[in-house]
This record gives C-alpha cells, sequence and structure tokens, in this order.
C-alpha cells in the first residue's frame, strides 16, 4: 500500500502548478546547460520546480527532517561485523523501510541467510524508466575511541558538520537520494525509482547476489544508480568510472611436525619461513611493486589518455596523499603515476607473514610451518579465478610442497565515461555543484556493483557524494549539509533528466560493454 507522501510545509502554490507532462511534450526542449554539457542527448522538458533556486529553497525547509532522520540513523549502531550488534542490524532495517513509507514508497526489508536487505518500489508508470538507487546502512565498527572527538554513535552537529559512524558512509548519501527522490517525484519527474539498501557491503556482501537472485522479478530495473563513493577534492566532483576488484588468498607450507633446535639441524632443515618469503620474493618486486607472474598484466587495461587527463583535473596531490594516510614515503612522487598506482592498476600485496616465535628476543628454533597472508587488487578485464590460477600454477612450478587458500573473489567493475549515461551523470552534478565531475577510478571494491549489473542485467553508474575529510571507516566521520543539499539537488535533476534518456540507453550501454 502507498502512503501519501508528506506534504511540503511552504511550497504549496509551487506543487499545486506541476502537472505531468504528456508522452508528446517529452522531446525537442533544450535547456541551455544540459545542451553544454551533454550535447548528444535529448534535454528533459522544462518542468516547473528543477531549477536550482527552487531546488535549494526546498532543501532548505527539509533541513530538520533531513538532520533528524540522520540522527535517527546515525545512532544505530548497524555494524554488520559484530555479531552482537545482530539486533541493531535488524532495527536498522526497519527503521530505513518504515522512512521509505513515510516517504511515499512501498518498502519491504527482504531476508538472506545473513543481514536483511531494504527494498523500496514506487511506480509512476510502466511506460517510465525505472532506476534503482544502491547504497548500503551497515557501518564499520566505532574504532578507537580515544581518537574520536565525539562519541562514534552519538549523532553531533557542530554548524553545518554532522559527526558519527556511518555518517558519510553510506547513510548521509541515502538521505540525500531519498529527499532528491522524493522531490522529483511530487514534481511529475517521469520515473520510476526504486531503493536497494544492503546491511552488509562493509562485511564484503557475502549473501547479496542470493538475495537479489531471490527478488530478481521484483527488483527489475533499466539502470542502477550507486552513492557510496568519494571524490578526489571538494572543489571537484568526481564520479567513479571503474573499480578494482579483490581477491585474497593465504599460501601455506608445512616442513616438519614441530619446531626444532636450529643448531641441531638447520642448515639441512627446509624453513617454511624463509622459503615463502622466497616465493613471494619470486612473485613480486618488494620495491617497486611490479608483479612478476607471467601473465599477470595480460588483461589489464590501461587508462586512456582521456581517463588519464580527467585524473590530472581530479584535484589529487601527492602531498594530500601523504598526509591523509600519514605516509612516511611512497614509490612514486608523480601525481599521475600515483593516481595510475591506487585506482587504474593491479596490485599485489602481503599483509601478513604468520609462523615462528613471536616473543621477545630471538629463539633459535626452526620452525615446522609458516603462512602468508596475501591479495590482489584487480582491474577491469582481469577476472579473479583467472588470476589465481595463474598464481597457482606459480606456486605449483617454483614451492610444489606449499598450499593455496582462496576466498571468494570481487570481480572490477569497469563503467564509462561516454554516452547517455555519463551524460546523465555529468549534467546532474554540474547543475547541483557547478561543475561536471571529471570521471576517475576507485582503488577499494564493491562487490554488489557487478552483482547487480549481472544479475539484474542493468548497467551501473554512481553519484558519490562523500570526500576525503569525511573520513570513511575513520575516527570522527562526518558529512555535511553543503554535500547533502547539493546532492539533493543532483539527484532530483538525475530523475528528472532520465525521463528522456533515449530508449533503449540502458540496454545499448550494456551490449556495448559485452561487445568490447
Ligand atoms: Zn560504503
Amino acid at each position: 500500500m502507498k502512503k501519501p507522501a508528506p506534504r511540503k510545509k511552504t511550497a504549496g502554490p509551487k506543487a499545486k502548478t506541476v502537472r505531468k507532462p504528456s508522452p508528446k511534450s517529452r522531446t525537442a526542449k533544450t535547456t541551455a546547460r544540459a545542451a553544454k554539457v551533454a550535447p548528444s542527448s535529448k534535454a528533459a522538458p522544462a518542468l516547473p520546480g528543477f531549477d536550482l533556486k527552487s531546488l535549494h529553497r526546498h532543501a532548505e525547509d527539509k533541513r530538520g527532517s533531513f538532520e533528524s532522520l540522520l540522527r535517527q540513523w546515525v545512532e544505530i549502531p548497524s555494524v554488520s561485523m559484530d555479531p552482537d550488534k545482530k539486533p541493531d542490524v535488524d532495527l536498522m532495517a526497519d527503521a530505513a523501510a518504515r522512512t521509505l513509507r513515510e516517504f511515499g514508497w512501498d518498502a519491504k526489508v527482504l531476508p538472506t541467510r545473513g543481514h536483511p536487505m531494504v527494498f523500496g518500489r514506487r511506480h509512476v508508470s510502466d511506460s517510465c524508466p525505472t532506476i534503482t538507487i544502491y547504497n548500503h546502512l551497515d557501518v564499520q565498527p566505532g574504532g578507537a575511541k580515544e581518537e574520536w572527538k565525539t562519541e562514534p554513535f552519538v549523532f553531533t552537529q557542530q554548524g553545518d558538520t554532522y559527526y558519527g559512524r556511518g555518517t558519510t558512509d553510506d547513510k548521509g548519501p541515502a538521505l540525500s537520494a531519498l529527499f532528491g527522490a522524493s522531490y522529483a517525484l511530487e514534481h511529475g519527474a517521469q520515473v520510476n525509482v526504486n531503493f536497494l539498501w544492503e546491511l552488509e557491503e562493509e562485511i564484503g556482501s557475502p549473501n547479496f547476489e542470493a538475495g537479489i537472485k531471490a527478488a530478481a522479478s521484483e527488483l527489475k530495473t533499466d539502470l542502477v544508480l550507486v552513492s557510496d563513493t568519494i571524490w578526489i577534492s571538494r572543489k571537484r566532483p568526481a564520479a567513479p568510472a571503474g573499480l578494482r576488484g579483490l581477491q585474497c588468498f593465504r599460501i601455506t607450507l608445512e616442513t616438519g611436525l614441530a619446531e626444532r633446535h636450529s643448531g641441531l639441524t638447520g642448515g639441512a632443515a627446509r624453513n617454511p619461513l624463509t622459503e615463502l618469503c622466497d616465493l613471494i620474493g619470486k612473485m613480486v618486486d618488494g620495491k617497486t611493486g611490479e608483479v612478476k607472474i607471467p601473465g599477470f598484466y595480460k588483461d589489464w587495461k590501461k587508462p586512456t589518455k582521456q581517463e588519464l587527463a580527467d585524473f590530472a583535473a581530479s584535484g589529487f596531490t601527492v602531498k594530500n596523499f601523504m598526509e591523509a594516510h600519514a605516509f612516511k614515503s611512497l614509490r612514486s612522487k608523480d601525481a599521475l603515476d600515483v593516481m595510475t598506482r591506487i585506482w587504474a592498476k593491479p596490485t599485489f600485496e602481503v599483509h601478513g607473514i604468520a609462523g615462528g616465535y613471536q616473543g621477545p628476543g630471538v629463539k633459535t628454533a626452526v620452525p615446522p610451518r609458516g603462512e602468508a597472508k596475501l591479495s590482489m587488487r584487480l582491474v577491469p578485464r582481469m577476472e579473479p579465478e583467472k588470476t589465481l590460477a595463474l598464481v597457482r600454477a606459480f606456486v605449483k612450478k617454483h614451492l610444489p610442497d606449499a598450499v593455496i587458500h582462496a576466498e571468494n573473489g570481487l570481480r572490477p567493475y569497469e563503467g564509462t565515461t561516454t554516452g547517455p549515461l555519463a551524460d546523465l551523470v555529468r549534467s546532474s552534478m554540474n547543475f547541483a555543484f557547478g561543475r561536471p565531475p571529471v570521471f576517475v577510478r576507485e582503488g577499494g571494491s564493491i562487490g554488489a556493483v557487478k552483482t547487480m549489473e549481472d544479475v539484474l542485467s542493468a548497467p551501473v553508474i554512481f553519484l558519490g557524494l562523500s570526500l576525503p575529510e569525511h573520513g570513511y571507516h575513520a575516527p570522527n566521520e562526518n558529512y555535511d549539509w553543503a554535500q547533502a543539499k547539493g546532492g539533493l539537488a543532483a539527484f532530483a535533476k538525475l530523475f528528472h533528466e532520465a525521463a528522456s534518456l533515449p530508449r533503449g540507453a540502458a540496454k545499448a550501454a550494456l551490449a556495448a560493454k559485452k561487445g568490447r
């Protein structure tokens, strides 16, 4: 049952003038701005209320309601990785579904084998395109309390900044999208807007694929819009056009049953830690990070000239990067090289080596076994299974009695920077923030993205609102009103313009991707 959406307090007269455009009127009118940014796509019909002034006035009217919802949500510690917080994760799902209903969506909590998902549907017409917005409402643990200036799960407002775990990752952006979508639909945007909110993103989405497969018929959509990414600098909007994938694995080696005196056996005894170090040294150049496994780079799609130009215009600096992550030195001092390394190149990382004596001083024993904890970040066109097969073959050749224990891989995502879908992101961000976004890549992985593209057969685009200073996963995580307000406008504009996407644009984008 669809409940009536909440009425705006102050915008009565404007709301009355809203009229839904007839299909015929949705054609050739062109707004100057859209034409400037996206010359190839037809502009949206000029509905009243989709100018920046009206949207900003609406945002200011709704600010109290936005802040009170963000407070409620942040104060539910929906930490998906903590089994003790399971009731809070469930509470979060119920609260989110309730909020969706209050805004006029049909909403339900979809159970999975792990934490649930929340799905909200608002249907305007069968002839309209359907867009599904993805966010996640689970959060990282609060972390070291002494590093927080406020309590992680107490929403604290200081001026225009909102502190608390989950404010920027990803509850604040989820609410910005909801307020923007609600405005767009109240003002006649001709799109069906669905929400899909996950509660297991921070633990690698273990049940997401099964969950959306089970509900696939309800979740049918033309396009998916993900809002869970970070700009490079506040000065310039950024949208990712690719995400790295991930393959974690351990290599273990056992050469004996117990540790033995190195004076009695050393020299003849095989040392599993030394052999693992030797193997790792054969796989990766520790200084440069260059991977030496044959075929590793074969499927790597290097960034194009245009992508590199966008990277260069993103506002990234080596100095800020080093400060943000407290580095003393880096493998490279060149900004473009650093960006390429963190966004567009695969990695081979050693996360830990375990085994042998770990207490104070040195114990002269030869350990019987050792373990290396490793991962590879993968970039578009690299498949986790295929890359892992290269590693297996390499290990088999160089250290045949070592054993590989692989975890589930996350596939990289290759987005797009051209065509009507990219133009939609460009024009809505340009409208709301005064500058078109640069298309960059994300070095991290959102497993759900590739899963949604495959299971829902829909292309995925991104409209992220977080900033580096918002502190993803860090102490003093925060979100701010400027991003919330701009985000509301960007989302509203995007839904308005999505109505005039050429028929079949989403399918064509997907087909073009498969064909390349
Ligand atoms: Zn996130």
